[in-house]
């Protein structure tokens, strides 16, 4: 690994409970371990994006969609002298908390829970809980004990209420700073993954049109530089080298944007990273033309009648199930029955739920409301 950058974090300041220092790797390959070895990560492969998991082999699960992040975040580092192993970490860490049925699940459960006790449902936050206290597999403490700045890297986004009651780890809030560099890639990489995977599985599964997606101003131009490059290709070769151009190019625009960036706000620390304007990203015309693709999935992919369908049973399942364990608390495991005084019932009906893999949810549901699989 090349030098760190002066501007790259290189120790952490600690974790919640302190440790002795690990042996033969750093503290962030420590908390990279730990996340890749933890229950949560693992239910990750049978949780979904944006098609229910069952519904084909090839998509992208959660858990390959964060191999994907982690792999984008990586390159981005190590052509920056990030902390490669801190970014890796959090993107690895960075959807834990996400419900089953991707981003209909959690918007269904946060209406939900902001029905019955007006707090809501946050996948961040759920992620943060999840490495802070869910995860039981440690003699000494809950959770997995990460350090404070793959924890900060964690947690995108909070409200000021909730940032008050966080700690020091919601201060940047409270105080308007930015996160790590590293935190910030590991933000940037998880929107350029996905993007482009949602194309590459919108294709392979017919809900996008190669032409209509040619409206998109990003797509049309990097398509005349493949076919410029190799005249005869076709369906399914074509459609991967655009894809793998696509997000090469993007990655540059990030790595000579975020390089400039740095320069620019004349950033030679992390202390300086964290007050200066917000360094990693696109320049303006990627922003753009990244708002047009966006707007253009939103249109033809997420509100095709197709994933409208999925999206209705899922909405259905998750508020049948909340509905259900808010009824009657018994119908909980155990292990679950027992947190409720302490962290009250509707949230450990939402850790519950949103721990849920999607074939767990589907079966709990026809446990409960089916008939025949009683
Ligand atoms: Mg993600």
């Amino acid at each position: 690994m090349s030098e760190l950058a002066n501007y790259a974090l290189k120790t952490s300041v600690g974790r919640i409970y302190n440790e002795e220092a690990p042996r033969y790797r750093t503290d962030f390959q420590r908390d990279r371990d730990r996340i890749i070895h933890s229950s949560a990560f693992r239910r990750l492969e049978y949780k979904t994006q944006v098609f229910i998991n069952h519904e084909g082999d090839l998509f992208r699960t959660r858990l390959t969609h964060s191999l994907e992040v982690a792999q984008v975040g990586r390159s981005v580092a190590s052509a920056l002298n990030l902390n490669v192993d801190l970014v890796e970490a959090i993107c690895l860490a960075h959807d834990l908390g996400h419900t089953p049925f991707g981003h209909t699940g959690q918007d269904e459960l946060n209406q939900c829970m902001l029905k019955s006790n007006g707090e809501g449902f946050e996948h961040n936050l759920q992620s943060l809980r999840i490495v802070d206290k869910l995860e039981e597999r440690y003699a000494l403490f809950d959770g997995l004990n990460l350090t404070f700045e793959t924890r900060e890297g964690i947690l995108k986004h909070c409200s000021l209420s909730k940032a008050k009651e966080l700690g020091n780890i919601g201060e940047r809030f409270l105080q308007g700073t930015r996160p790590s560099l590293e935190a910030q890639l590991a933000n940037v990489a998880d929107e350029l993954a996905y993007n482009y995977h949602d194309v590459d599985d919108g294709l392979r599964a017919n809900l996008l049109d190669f032409e209509d997606l040619q409206e998109v101003t990003l797509i049309r131009e990097q398509l005349k530089l493949v076919l410029a490059k190799y005249p005869n290709l076709n369906g399914r070769r074509l459609h991967k080298e655009l894809v793998r151009q696509l997000i090469n190019m993007t990655i540059y625009d990030l790595i000579e944007t975020t390089n400039n960036n740095i320069k620019i706000h004349a950033i030679s620390s992390v202390d300086e990273a964290r007050v200066a304007p917000l360094s990693v990203k696109y320049s303006d015309e990627m922003s753009q033309m990244q708002r047009e693709l966006k707007k253009f999935l939103m249109k033809n992919m997420y509100r095709h009648s197709k994933i409208m369908q999925l999206r209705f049973k899922a909405s259905n399942i998750i508020r049948s199930l909340f509905e259900a364990y808010m009824s009657d608390s018994m119908l909980l495991p155990e292990q679950y029955q027992r947190r409720i005084d302490s962290d009250g019932v509707n949230r450990v009906v939402a850790d519950y739920i949103s721990g849920m893999t999607d074939r767990y949810a589907f079966r709990q549901y026809n446990r409960l409301f089916t008939v025949e699989s009683v």
